[in-house]
């Protein structure tokens, strides 16, 4: 048989992680916390399975929890999402993003994907016959030490091939957030091409220095035109559990939930009932940020010590950081040195381009996630002071 993905192999958190295990090495690669969730959240779990939330729950999701979900989309944002018709529960984000892109890809058609990216989106469009059209950040100057979008090439890029634009901010793994700037200039590529824009926000409330998160659902005219897609596992520290969700126009959606009822149909039950019960209350998401600036500062502040240069983290659990003054080997021999030799997993930067072997994909930066412990934070910051 032909392989539909012929240069897909097992994905680089899967790898890295793997690695770290072997090696005992700590693990500040794959992103997830090695912390545990709310006890309160985790209660309502068992309390959902005791009171009989065992069995298959509607197919986009549970009614309560879709109601939150609006609830808090209009508080936050500004845009009201109907629960009923715009609003679908899914397996992750990563369902929602996938869901999205079969549901609308048709083969031939183009995607534009910003790079660097998160690894799904290109093989999505591949899956569905799609071509992903590639447009680069533009990368960080002696003035500016942030990656960019240049919007002026992603106009370009669109044309009546173009299905799909497929964003995410905050941004992994460069950290960067929107602007209201930004949100100007897509609007205008919205209204000039009438294009979908599929809107990773899984990091939407990790947004440091007092800054806001610019959802796509904050402006009429792209929330019009937008999936927005989040995920449980970032907000809730439950990474394992798999909820995530995506809110559409409902034209949108229903493609989305055609696609989502076949794919996996629906969504663990007492994990959904939990969820509702437990988003009633904003101050685990409202407090996010601020748990997790104390946690890059942490990180940043101990790697100024090290021969390491942090780069500026504005949003997510990650940061990238040069090592260009330890080592000139290309990002995937270093991440795994480290890992293998100094005891501190990391994910090469490289992963996150369309062609991760190139010479032009390696910048010498390697990403860290500081959802972790402080202890685990210092413990790793110990081991890459001796680097
Ligand atoms: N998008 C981005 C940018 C992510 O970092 C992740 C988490 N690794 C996902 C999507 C997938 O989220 P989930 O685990 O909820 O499927
Ligand atoms: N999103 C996580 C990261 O960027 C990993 C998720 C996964 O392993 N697929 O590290």
């Amino acid at each position: 048989f032909e392989s539909k993905l012929p240069r897909i192999g097992t994905n680089i958190f899967t790898v890295m992680s793997q690695l770290s295990i072997e090696h005992k090495a700590i693990n500040l690669g794959q992103g997830f916390p090695d912390f545990n969730p709310s006890a309160k959240l985790l209660e309502q779990v068992v309390k959902a399975m005791n009171d009989g939330h065992n069995q298959y729950p509607p197919m986009a999701g549970i009614p309560a929890l879709r109601d939150e979900i609006s609830a808090k989309m209009e508080t936050l944002y500004g845009h009201f999402y109907e629960a009923d018709t715009e609003v679908t529960i899914t397996s992750g984000a990563s369902e929602a993003l996938m869901a999205s892109i079969l549901a609308f890809v048709q083969a031939g058609d183009e995607v534009v994907v910003i790079e660097p990216f998160y690894d799904l989106y290109v093989p999505a469009i591949e899956l569905a016959g799609g071509r992903p059209v590639i447009v680069a950040m533009l990368p960080p100057t002696k003035t500016n030490p942030l990656y960019q979008i240049d919007w002026q090439k992603v106009r370009a890029a669109v044309t009546t091939k173009t299905r799909m634009l497929i964003i995410n901010f905050p941004h992994n793994p460069t950290g960067i957030n929107l602007e209201e700037s930004d949100l100007d200039a897509l609007e205008r590529i919205v209204n000039d091409t009438g294009i979908i824009v599929l809107s990773d926000e899984v990091y939407e409330h990790i947004v440091f220095d007092q800054k806001r998160h610019q959802s796509l659902a904050r402006r009429e005219a792209l929330a019009a035109n937008s999936i927005v897609v989040s995920s449980f596992g970032k907000t809730y520290h439950t990474t394992g559990w798999k909820v995530g969700y995506c809110c559409a126009p409902k034209e949108l959606s229903a493609e989305i939930r055609k696609v989502h009822q076949f794919m996996v149909f629906t969504v663990s039950s007492p994990m959904q009932v939990a969820l509702a019960h437990y988003m009633k209350d904003p101050a685990p998401y409202m407090e996010l940020s601020n748990f997790y600036q104390q946690k890059r500062d942490r990180l940043s502040l101990g790697l100024a010590k090290t021969r390491f240069k942090p780069m500026p983290s504005q949003g997510t659990f990650f940061l990238l950081a040069d090592y260009s003054q330890i080592s000139d080997l290309p990002e995937a021999e270093f991440a795994r040195k480290l890992t293998t030799q100094h005891g501190v997993g990391v994910i090469p930067m490289a992963a996150f381009y369309g062609r991760p072997d190139a010479i032009e994909s390696n910048h010498q930066l390697i990403r860290f996630c500081f959802a972790k412990q402080d202890k685990t934070l210092d413990d790793a910051l110990e081991k890459l002071a001796l680097v």
